[in-house]
């Protein structure tokens, strides 16, 4: 068995077709490929020499879907859970000149409590005006819309850009003109189904959404990265190959070829039975293309978008005034190139060696920004800490600055985004031998990635069964 892609997809595959094979009493022999020289993709954490926790890409998860809850319990990280500080989602969004908190009573990017949203100053009064229009326009037809469809024609474009499209780029790679609603907010088609109006449903959800123990976000004691230590651990047996970057997969009689290049320039070559490819869709387009290509060609119509953070270590003293809340977000009209930030020692405890020092993330990226792969680290750290001080005051430079580059970013659903799964899962049909995995297919958060690396391995392991496995990987 191969496994291409050693980020969290890949690594929920393996874990759960060792699973699937020890149930069974059987052994599997899993070949898993990784071009970088460590596991885990874009969930990494480390310490700086400041003494802040750098993530590399999720500091949190929902806990809403059950998939990654369930695997930290399988792999004995439930203790090192940890919850917010403060339960509220206290952030704030940057416009017209101001920090302006996000009103109570958000609920599915929409406001669930309207007499909140019209007290407000988030909006000017003429954009919440408009917004109060959805309350009586008649629902659009049913089937994909894009966001600017169902938010910016409802609500108006004044809440489209300054609070929708800026609460959705902290999760998906989100043009407006091109995200799919079906995709990515389906409950917002079902309020306008049921409802007839977006205001509405989100407050028929509020109410009756039961109250749940568990904080709607967490994240763990030593950072989202120790989740991928935990979880190597839990692989005995997995023939790792780190710094192994496949760059073919061929047809080889009943089996399958896979051709990898190692760092130090080494050409390796491996037949397995089954393969899984857990790389973003766009690179797993690339190496089907030879076998499988109509499915390639569907692939390659999933891109994804360079994803930028750079986490900012500052003097508690250096920042004048109280810096209250989680964070902040700013709409793309706003003329600044960061595009939010999260106080990271405000929202977690455990974030920094000492109370005297502050941890700040900003982010940038997505569909807009393409542009910044051309600029430099430095220049860009530089640039951000300009636009730093300027919102919060900062007296003095940050003690340090970390710039995370994630090229192969956050994966874009665009509208047609589930017909295209749709059309994939055929073409899958006819390859019982293979499966995709990742965050391109149905949800970039993780517990739908470890969802998705999991329903792969059920995948492949029943293809194996019918096509009797031969020894060997
Ligand atoms: C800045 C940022 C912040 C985020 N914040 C959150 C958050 O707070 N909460 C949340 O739930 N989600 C968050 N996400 C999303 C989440 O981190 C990702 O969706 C998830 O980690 C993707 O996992 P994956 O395994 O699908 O992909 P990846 O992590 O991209 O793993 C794919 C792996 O495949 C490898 N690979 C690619 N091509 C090849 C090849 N040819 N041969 C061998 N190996 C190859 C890559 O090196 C990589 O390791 C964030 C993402 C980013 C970028």
């Amino acid at each position: 068995m191969g496994i291409v892609g050693g980020g969290l997809a890949g690594l929920a595959t393996s874990h759960r077709l060792l699973a699937l094979a020890e149930a069974a009493g059987q052994s599997l022999d899993v070949v898993l490929f990784e071009r970088d020289r460590t596991l885990g993709g874009k969930v990494h954490s480390q310490w700086s020499e400041a003494g802040v926790l750098v993530e590399r890409g999720p500091d949190s998860f929902l806990t809403r879907k059950p998939a990654l809850l369930d695997l930290l319990e399988e792999i004995g990280l439930s203790d090192q859970l940890i919850a917010t500080n403060g339960t509220a989602l206290s952030s704030a969004i940057y416009c017209r000149g101001r920090m302006r908190p996000l009103p109570a009573g958000m609920g599915a990017l929409v406001p669930a409590d309207i007499t909140a949203f019209l007290r407000s100053d988030l909006l000017t009064v003429g954009g919440r005006m408009r917004a109060l229009r959805d309350l009586w326009l008649r629902p659009p037809p049913e089937g994909d819309l894009s966001l600017r469809q169902v938010i910016g024609q409802r609500l108006g474009t004044e809440y489209l850009l300054h609070v929708a499209e800026p609460l959705m780029a902290g999760i998906h790679s989100a043009d407006p003109d091109q995200m799919s609603v079906a995709a990515t907010m389906p409950g917002l088609l079902t309020f306008l189904s049921q409802d007839r109006s977006l205001m509405r449903g989100a407050r028929r959800q509020m109410r009756r959404r039961p109250s749940s123990a568990m904080p709607p976000f967490m994240s763990l004691r030593h950072g989202m990265g120790s989740l991928i230590g935990a979880l190597d651990s839990h692989l005995p047996g997995i023939d790792r190959r780190l710094g192994s970057e496949v760059e073919s997969i061929a047809q080889a009689d009943r089996r399958i070829a896979v051709r990898a290049k190692t760092t130090d320039g080494r050409t390796s070559e491996e037949l397995v039975d089954a393969i899984v490819v857990a790389t973003p869709a766009f690179a797993a387009s690339r190496l089907l293309s030879a076998m499988w290509p109509d499915l390639a060609q569907q692939l390659a119509q999933i891109p994804t978008h360079l994803a930028l953070t750079i986490t900012y270590a500052y003097r508690r003293q250096a920042i004048p005034g109280p810096l209250t809340g989680h964070g902040w977000l700013i709409p793309r009209d706003q003329g600044l190139t960061m595009r939010g930030a999260t106080v990271m020692t405000n929202k977690w405890p455990g974030r920094s060696t000492s109370p005297d020092l502050v941890s700040i993330r900003a982010f940038l990226g997505g569909p807009s920004q393409d542009a910044l792969k051309e600029t430099t680290d430095q220049t860009l750290a530089e640039l951000v800490a300009t636009e730093m001080s300027r919102l919060l005051k900062v007296k003095e430079a940050p003690l340090e600055a970390s710039v995370e580059r994630v090229t192969e970013g956050n994966p874009e659903y665009r509208v047609g985004h589930l017909d295209r799964l749709a059309q994939i899962d055929r073409l899958l049909d006819s390859a019982p031998q293979l499966a995709v995995a990742g965050a391109s297919y149905r949800g970039v958060g993780l517990p739908d990635v470890v969802r998705s690396g999991q329903e792969a391995a059920s995948r492949v392991w029943r293809g194996l069964a019918r096509s009797e496995p031969k020894a060997g990987p």
